[in-house]
C-alpha cells in the first residue's frame, strides 16, 4: 500500500488522534517522516487502555507499524512506552522480530511522557521546535489506538465506531471497554458496576488533563480515554471546579513569585521560552496580560496542568494560559518565531516528575492500584449520540435525516469541502432520531 492509499482509506475512515485533541490522521500521514513513533507512555495516572491494548494486540500494532514505515518512507518505527509495563513490553518485543525496521524503546514512570513534544525528546534527543510539531524534526507520533484504527481503515476499510476508554475511581468494578462512539458517559460507568459513592462526578479523561462532567448524559467521542468517577467533593474535582476569576483572585493574594511552577514545568525543561511564574506575576497583580510583549509565550503550553502540582498554593498557571490563548487567538500562535533550543534545561534529567508522587499529590493512591481489566462491554446500548465535532478543526455536515435506517459503519455526516475535519460514521445498526447542529442522535432498531 502507497502513501495515497493510506492517507485515502484513513481519511474516509474518520480516524483521529484517539488520545489527545483528535488531530485528523490522515493530515499527519501526508508526511515524509524520518521515523514513526509509537505513543505507548499512558502517562495519566489510572488510565489503562494503552498498555493493555498493546500486550492484548501486540501483533496487530507490529504488522500496522510496518505497514505505516513502508507507505510513507520512513527509516525506522518506535513503539515506546513505560518500562514498568511489562506484559506489553515483552510482547511487543516478540512481535516485531524479523521487522528489522522496527524496535521497541521502554520510559522512565514520569509525568507528562505522553507529552509528544517531550517523547521525541526522550526517545530520539531532539528538540521540537517552539511552537512546532514533532514532524519538524522527523518524527510523526501515533496514539497506540490511533495506529490501530489506521490498520483496520488500511486493510479492512474499517471506519472508527468504537472507543476504548478505562471506567474507574469510585465505582464497583473498574475496567477498559470497547464502547460505541456516541454512547451516554452514564452508560459506561453503569456498565462498570455504577458508582459507589453517594454524589459522584465523572472526570472526562485523565486526572490532569480531562475535564470535569457534571452532566453525565454527555456522550462518548473518539478522543475519550477514561471516565474517573469521584465524589463530588474529592479535592481533584474540586480543583477542575475552580473557575478562572477564583484562581485570579488567590493569585492576587497567594502567588509568591517562587517559580516552582516554571522549574517544573516541561516545555521550560526542554529549553522553552514558557515561564509560568511570569504569566501568573501578573495574574497576581489582577491581570491577564494579554496586551504585553511576551503573552504568546503561553502558546507553548501543552496544559499538562503539572505547574499546578508544583505550585505550593495550588494555583493553577495553565488555566491563565488556556484563556489567554483563546483571548490571544490563532494569528499569534502562528506567528511565533518557532525557535529550536540550543539544548534542554541542564536540571531536566532530575526535575522530571515521578509518577508515584503525582498520585500522591492527587489524591488518587487508593484507586490507582485498581486493575480495570480489557472487558467486554455488557448489554446492548439503546441509542449513541454521535458530535458532529470530535476533532479538530470544522464541524461534519449530517448526509442522514431523520427517520432514516443506518448500519454499523455507514456515514452519518461529512467533512465539508475544502475543510479540515474527520467523516462521522454510525457506531450501531439503528433508526436517526434526531439531526440538529451539533450532533446525531441513532436508536437501535
Ligand atoms: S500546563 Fe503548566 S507545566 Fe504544563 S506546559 Fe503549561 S505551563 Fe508548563
Ligand atoms: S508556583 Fe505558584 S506561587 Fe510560585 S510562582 Fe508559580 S503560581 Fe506563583
Amino acid at each position: 500500500m502507497n502513501k495515497e492509499e493510506l492517507t485515502a482509506a484513513v481519511a474516509s475512515s474518520g480516524v483521529v488522534g484517539a488520545g489527545g485533541a483528535g488531530f485528523p490522521t490522515a493530515m499527519k500521514l501526508a508526511a515524509s517522516p524520518e521515523f514513526v513513533l509509537v505513543n505507548g507512555a499512558e502517562c495519566e495516572p489510572l488510565l489503562k487502555v494503552d498498555q493493555q491494548l498493546a500486550e492484548a494486540r501486540a501483533d496487530e500494532l507490529a504488522e500496522a507499524l510496518d505497514l505505516v514505515v513502508r507507505a510513507l518512507g520512513a527509516k525506522a518505527g518506535i513503539l515506546a512506552l513505560k518500562e514498568k509495563y511489562h506484559g506489553a513490553v515483552e510482547a511487543l518485543s516478540r512481535a516485531i522480530r524479523g521487522r528489522p525496521a522496527l524496535s521497541v524503546r521502554t520510559l522512565g514512570n514520569y509525568y507528562p511522557m505522553g507529552d509528544e513534544q517531550v517523547l521525541v525528546y526522550e526517545v530520539l534527543g531532539r528538540i521540537v521546535p517552539e511552537g512546532g510539531l514533532p514532524l519538524a524534526c522527523g518524527a510523526l507520533v501515533l496514539n497506540v489506538e490511533t495506529l490501530l484504527n489506521v490498520s483496520a481503515a488500511a486493510l479492512r476499510g474499517a471506519p472508527v465506531t468504537h472507543k476504548y476508554l478505562t471506567v474507574t475511581g469510585a465505582v464497583a468494578s473498574p475496567a477498559t471497554f470497547r464502547v460505541p462512539v456516541g454512547l451516554p458517559v452514564a452508560e459506561a460507568i453503569a456498565a462498570a458496576g455504577g458508582p459507589t459513592v453517594p454524589d459522584p462526578v465523572a472526570i472526562n479523561g485523565g486526572p490532569m488533563m480531562g475535564r470535569l462532567e457534571e452532566d453525565l448524559s454527555v456522550p462518548v467521542t473518539k478522543t475519550s480515554k477514561g471516565l474517573i468517577v469521584l465524589p463530588r467533593d474529592h479535592p481533584r474535582a474540586v480543583a477542575k471546579r475552580r473557575g478562572l476569576g477564583q484562581m485570579m483572585r488567590l493569585a492576587k493574594t497567594a502567588c509568591c513569585h517562587c517559580m516552582f511552577c516554571t522549574d517544573l514545568c516541561p516545555r521550560y525543561l526542554l529549553g522553552h521560552a514558557l515561564n509560568p511564574d511570569k504569566v501568573m506575576r501578573l495574574a497576581s497583580y489582577g491581570q491577564t496580560g494579554e496586551g504585553t510583549a511576551r503573552a504568546g509565550q503561553v502558546f507553548l503550553c501543552c496544559e499538562c496542568g503539572l505547574c499546578e502540582q508544583a505550585c505550593v498554593m495550588g494555583l493553577q498557571p495553565w488555566r491563565l494560559n488556556r484563556e489567554l490563548k483563546g483571548r490571544l487567538g490563532p494569528a499569534v500562535a502562528k506567528a511565533l518565531a518557532k525557535k529550536t533550543p540550543a539544548a534542554v534545561n541542564r536540571f531536566r534529567e532530575m526535575r522530571r516528575y515521578p509518577i508515584p508522587k503525582l498520585v500522591q499529590k492527587l489524591a488518587l493512591g487508593p484507586f490507582e492500584a485498581l486493575a480495570a481489566p480489557l472487558s467486554d462491554f455488557p448489554g446492548q446500548p439503546r441509542r449513541v449520540r454521535l458530535l458532529l465535532r470530535q476533532h479538530l478543526g470544522a464541524p461534519c455536515l449530517p448526509v442522514v435525516k431523520e427517520g432514516a435506517e443506518v448500519r454499523l459503519g455507514d456515514l452519518v455526516a461529512r467533512v465539508p469541502e475544502g475543510a479540515t475535519g474527520a467523516p462521522v460514521h454510525a457506531s450501531l445498526d439503528g433508526r436517526v432520531e434526531t439531526v440538529d447542529q451539533d450532533s446525531i442522535t441513532v436508536s437501535a432498531l
